[in-house]
């Protein structure tokens, strides 16, 4: 696992996920799978005007997943669609080990979820979440 800190901010999103929920009248939905570790989780998006007006999560998984899938919901609730794409890949590119300073501040308490990257076990757990948001926001 992360350090302390880390651990502390990822347990508390598992543990009290601010969107962990179900959400009506969705404008988005999609089901997003890791069958390695078991991780299953349903995003729901309100999409009005390319802006992102509210969004929630359901499903189940392991601590890393879960507070993946919270932390960037936190982070892309209010943003534009294209926003939201841009701090996917600057998310996707941190797992990978390859991002700047200035674009690991962007993604704020995500950024917590750095040292996946070198768990390679975690990886799918931790980019679930941003692969089903990338998913979501680009099938026509
Ligand atoms: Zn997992």
């Amino acid at each position: 696992m992360p350090s302390n800190f880390y651990r502390e901010i990822i347990n508390d999103h598992n543990l009290r996920p601010n969107h962990k929920h179900p959400l009506e009248g969705p404008s988005l939905t999609l089901r997003g799978v890791n069958p390695s570790c078991g991780d299953d989780i349903t995003l729901l998006l309100k999409v009005e005007n390319d802006l992102i007006t509210d969004g929630a999560y359901v499903g189940d998984g392991c601590a890393i997943s879960q507070a993946s899938a919270d932390m960037m919901l936190d982070l892309i609730i209010g943003r534009s669609k294209e926003e939201a794409l841009r701090l996917a890949d600057i998310f996707l590119r941190m797992i990978k080990g390859s991002v700047s300073e200035e674009e690991l501040e962007e993604l704020e308490e995500a950024a917590a979820l750095e040292d996946v990257s070198h768990m390679p076990a975690r990886v799918k757990c931790a980019v679930l979440g941003w692969h089903t948001l990338e998913n979501i926001l680009t099938i026509p």
